[in-house]
C-alpha cells in the first residue's frame, strides 16, 4: 500500500515545496510542464551577465488580477551587493524571488538583469544565473553525490569534495556509512535540517552562479550549527549579488540594504541603523520584538532548538 502512495505522496510534498519556498525550481519547470504559461518569447536571446545587477522597476502583481500582491514596487540590487527583505508573513516576500526566477510574469512594470527585461531572455539561461538556497531543500533519492553534483551536472569529483568543504559537509560525509555514495532523501540517510541547508548551499557553490536567492530558514538551529551556517552562506554570497528573505537579526545588521515589505508595498528601506533610527517604524518594532524572543528563548549558548537535532527529517 505504501508503494502505491509513494509517488502521489512525493508529488504532492514537491509541489508543495515548490509553491512555498521556491525549492529546486529548475527542476519543477521540468515536472509542470503541462502547466507551464511561461514560455521564451519569440527570438528570445541568453541572458548576458556582468555584475548581475538587479532591477525591478514598478512592479505590479497578483496570482490573480483581483488580487494585488505587489503594488509599484521598485528597488534595485547593484551588482554584487546584498538586499535583505523583511515583513510579515503574507508580505509578498517569497512572491519577489519567485518573480525573479520568472516562475510568473508581473502584471506591469518590469524585472530587469543587467538592464535586460527577463520576460524577453531565454529562461534556461536566467535559471542557470540563479543559485537558490531555500528554507527546506529537497533532497533526491539517490547518493550524496548526486545531490550535490545537481548544481552542476557533470562536475568532477574533487569539485563536489570542495563544495562539500566549503558547505562545511565533507567531513560529515566522509562519516556516513558509505560516504560520498550513500544514499539520502526519504528512503535513504535522513539528513538534519542543518545537513539539508548544507547540501544546498555545496550545490550553490559548485553552480557558481553570478545571481543568488536565499530564503533563510525560519526555525531557529542551535547557535553552533547556526554560526558554521552563516559561514557557508556568506561564502555562496561573497561577491555575488544576493537577495535574501531575512529571518535573522545576523543577516540583516550586514546587508546593502533592507526592504521591509508590508501589504505589497515597500514601507520602509535603508540600512539597519538607518531603520533603527526611525520612532514608530515598522523594521525598528519587528527588531525590538526579536530582541525580545532572544531573550525569553535564553539567548546564546542555552538556545538549543531541541527540534533541529540531528538526524531529524521533514522533506
Ligand atoms: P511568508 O513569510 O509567510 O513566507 P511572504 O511574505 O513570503 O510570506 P508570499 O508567499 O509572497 O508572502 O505571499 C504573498 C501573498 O500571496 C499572500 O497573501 C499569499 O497568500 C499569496 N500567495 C502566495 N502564493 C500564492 C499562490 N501560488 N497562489 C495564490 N496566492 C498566493
Amino acid at each position: 500500500l505504501m508503494d502505491l502512495y509513494m509517488p502521489l505522496n512525493w508529488f504532492g510534498t514537491y509541489y508543495r515545496a515548490i509553491q512555498k519556498n521556491f525549492v529546486d525550481m529548475e527542476n519543477m519547470f521540468d515536472l509542470l510542464k503541462e502547466d507551464q504559461e511561461i514560455f521564451d518569447a519569440p527570438g528570445a536571446a541568453p541572458l548576458i551577465t556582468a555584475g548581475a545587477g538587479i532591477e525591478f522597476s514598478n512592479v505590479t502583481f497578483g496570482y490573480s488580477p483581483e488580487k494585488i500582491v505587489l503594488r509599484n514596487v521598485s528597488f534595485s540590487v547593484p551588482p554584487g551587493k546584498t538586499v535583505a527583505i523583511v515583513g510579515p508573513s503574507g508580505a509578498g516576500k517569497s512572491t519577489i524571488v519567485r518573480l525573479l526566477f520568472r516562475f510568473y510574469d508581473v502584471q506591469s512594470g518590469a524585472v530587469l538583469i543587467d538592464g535586460q527585461n527577463i520576460k524577453l531572455v531565454q529562461q534556461q539561461s536566467l535559471r542557470k544565473a540563479i543559485g537558490v538556497v531555500p528554507q527546506d531543500t529537497v533532497l533526491f533519492n539517490n547518493t550524496i553525490f548526486y545531490n550535490i553534483e545537481y548544481g552542476k551536472i557533470g562536475a568532477r569529483a574533487d569539485e563536489v569534495y570542495e563544495a562539500a568543504r566549503l558547505a562545511d559537509i565533507h567531513e560529515r560525509i566522509l562519516g556516513f556509512p558509505e560516504r560520498y555514495e550513500t544514499k539520502v532523501g526519504e528512503r535513504g540517510l535522513r539528513l538534519s535540517g542543518g545537513e539539508k541547508q548544507r547540501v544546498a548551499i555545496a550545490r550553490t557553490l559548485l553552480k557558481a552562479p553570478v545571481l543568488v536567492l536565499l530564503d533563510e530558514a525560519t526555525s531557529a538551529l542551535d547557535t553552533n550549527t547556526e554560526r558554521n551556517i552563516q559561514a557557508a552562506l556568506s561564502r555562496v554570497c561573497a561577491n555575488r549579488t544576493t537577495i535574501v528573505i531575512a529571518h535573522r537579526l545576523s543577516t540583516i545588521i550586514n546587508a546593502d540594504e533592507i526592504l521591509v515589505l508590508k501589504d505589497g508595498n515597500i514601507a520602509e528601506r535603508g540600512r539597519h541603523e538607518e531603520l533603527l533610527q526611525r520612532k514608530d517604524g515598522v523594521y525598528a518594532e519587528m527588531w525590538m520584538q526579536q530582541l525580545k524572543n532572544l531573550e525569553s528563548d535564553g539567548e546564546g549558548e542555552k538556545n538549543v532548538n531541541t527540534k533541529d537535532k540531528p538526524p531529524t527529517e521533514d522533506a
